[in-house]
This record gives C-alpha cells, structure tokens and sequence, in this order.
C-alpha cells in the first residue's frame, strides 16, 4: 500500500544543519557563521539552560503544572485568560491547531507571496486549499488591509506576517483592524508575530480582547532562543477552550520545553541584549552592505545582491551561511540573519566581496 496522494504538497526545506555544511566544506563547525534561520545568535536565555538541567531528571512523567504554569504566566504577560492561549510544539504547531480547528475539508485560506511556507503546508494537512495575496518588492514591500482584501474572497484563514519574513515588513495596527473589519464574520485572520519582540509596533493581542476573528501567532524559537525546544502559542479569542481541548495532541508542549519557556519569559536581560543586539546587527547591515537592503523590523535583513544563490554559494565556501530566498520567489534576494558584532562583519565583508 502506500500513503495517500501528497503530490500538492511540499517537502519543507529546513536550513541545513551546520555539522552536515562543515563536513561538507571540510571545516570545523565551529568556524562556520550561520546566519541563515533566523536563530538567535547570543543563544538560549542561561536561566532557560539551568531549568532545562533541572527539568531532566523528572521527564519519566507527563507534563503536568508547567503546562498551565506557562499558560497563566503567558495569559499574564498578554493580558488575556488563560484559556486563550493554545501552546504549541513551536508556532508551526500552533499554526497546525488553527487549521485544525477552522478547516473543514475543501476550505480556503490566504497567504502571502513571497511569505512563510509553512502556512500553506499546514492547511494543505488539513485538506484545506490555498490562495495567494502578493506583497510586491516594487513598493517595499508595503503591508496594508487594502493590498490583502484586492485578493481576498470569503477564505477561512487569512494569514498575516508582521513583521514579515523575509521582508521585514508590517502591517500596522490599523490596517489589521481594518482587515478584520472588511473580511466575513466567518473568517479568522492570523497575525503571525513570531519577529514581534524585535518591532516597537503594537502588538495584534489587543484585538483578541476586543473581537472573536483574530488570533496571534508567537513562537520561543526566536528572540528567546528556544529554536531547538519547539515551543510556540497562539493567542485566540476568547471561549475557544473547547475548540483546543478537542484538537490539540495530548501534552501539546513538552515539560522541558514549558520549564524553559517559563524560565526565558522571566530573564528579561536576555530578551533585552538579545534586542539590542539585533537592532544594531540590522544598522550595520544598512549601512555597510554594498547593495540596497529593506528596513526590517525582524532579526533579520533583505539584501538584493542580484544572483542570490550564486552569492549564496559565495558566502557558503567563506564559511558564512546565509538564506538563498529563490525559494521564496526572490531570487536577487539573500537574507541574512542578524547576528553578534562579529558574526555580522563577518558576513557582511563576505557578502560585499562576492558581490
Ligand atoms: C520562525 C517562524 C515561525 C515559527 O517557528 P517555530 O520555530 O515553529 O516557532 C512562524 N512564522 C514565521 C514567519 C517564522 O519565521
């Protein structure tokens, strides 16, 4: 027998592991920058590495209090109850209850193009189909409720990046308001804040206390450092509870990942330093990258170098790993995580010698 037809759907291309590309290179893992998933470049908050040690020798038993402990703490942060808050196996996970819980078979939602795969993906999963909305290079890629609803058509989901990846751009306040206001009662638009920490934008959690058709995404894996974890949450409206009891896979977050979680929200140095590092990685990038780059408010910048996957490869044999975007339909493009000082000169010297 075999599986079912997959033929729509998409294998997810991961950045390679740094151990695969150093053998590949012949160098050690140590010397190689990797500057391409948008990891966070000082690492995981030290408090989240002692609570991961400690967590260890109690994970013969299934999660229990860390589960509703992140919950509240998080529901605390958000201002929001503790049941509109749907923790994940990272935001991917989160984004996978969603589709979950909204598609029905033959359902449609709305992504953006170029925009984060895994959208897509995930309501292909769940046997729903997808439209595309352009977010277009020629104006910056500007982010407005009008540039969405020109492409929208009663879908389901309409999912929103902000700040976007890989562009860097958001879609203020307003206009997701906006947004929420012009689309059907019936449809849920998706805020995908997993940059949010990095941007001084309002977060789209305030709707989610106003209104039943919004919901955040946000995600550990980034500004807190958790990538390896796998912890993420959505933030729902309100007395969807039942809807997550119904759908999610038992013990949706695992202990170690909700101890670390619980510890990385507390260590407000880390997420801080993590900040401002990132902001002054993005100005070096501005100002010393020989090619126009986008203003970003992720950690992370555009840059169009003209052939990004032979700039790409370039950079590969210096040791320096960055993300070719042909995959997301901008092949002049490469995006290049914001890292330490060193890391980022580094990389930009790199960069501006292959170009
Ligand atoms: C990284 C990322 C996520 C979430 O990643 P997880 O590691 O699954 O939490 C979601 N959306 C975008 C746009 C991202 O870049």
């Amino acid at each position: 027998m075999e599986p079912r037809d997959l033929s729509t759907h998409v294998p997810y291309e991961a950045g390679r592991g740094i151990e695969e590309t150093a053998r590949e290179l012949g160098m050690d893992p140590d010397e190689l920058v990797k500057l391409s998933s948008n990891e966070n470049a000082w690492g995981p908050s030290p408090k989240a590495v002692v609570a991961l040690r400690e967590s260890a020798a109690t994970v013969h038993a299934y999660p229990k209090a860390s589960h509703t402990d992140l919950t509240a703490a998080l529901a605390d942060r958000f201002s929001v109850e503790d049941d509109q808050v749907w923790l994940a196996n990272g935001g991917d996970g989160a984004l996978d209850y969603l589709a979950r819980a909204l598609l029905a078979p033959g359902d449609e939602v709305l992504v953006s193009d170029p925009g984060f795969a895994y959208y897509a993906m995930s309501a292909r999963f769940h046997h729903g189909q997808v439209n595309k909305y352009p977010i277009r290079k020629a104006d910056d890629f500007e982010q407005t409720a009008e540039g969405v609803l020109d492409y929208y058509d009663g879908e389901r989901v309409v999912y929103v990046t902000s700040p976007h990846n890989p562009a860097g751009t958001e879609m203020p306040l307003g206009e997701v308001r906006k947004l929420a206001d012009a689309t059907d009662e019936e449809t849920l638009v998706v805020v995908d804040e997993a940059y949010g920490e990095f941007s001084e934008t309002p977060s789209a959690v305030e709707l989610t206390r106003e209104r039943d058709d919004v919901a955040v995404l946000r995600t550990f894996s980034k500004a807190f450092g958790l990538a390896g974890c796998r912890l993420g949450y959505a933030i729902v409206p309100r007395d969807w509870s039942e809807a997550y009891a119904r759908v999610n896979t038992p013990f949706a977050a695992s202990e170690l990942a909700c101890r670390a979680g619980l510890a990385a929200l507390d260590d407000t140095d880390h997420v801080e330093q993590t900040v401002e590092g990132v902001r002054d990685a993005r100005e070096y990038m501005y100002d010393n990258l020989d090619c126009p780059t986008w203003e970003s408010q992720g950690n992370f910048v555009l840059a169009e170098v003209g052939d990004g996957t032979r700039v790409f490869e370039a950079a590969k044999q210096e040791g320096v790993i960055i993300r070719d975007t042909s995959s997301f339909g901008l092949p002049e493009c490469v995006r290049i995580t914001a890292g330490t000082p060193a890391m980022t000169e580094r990389a930009v010297e790199v960069i501006n010698g292959a170009l």
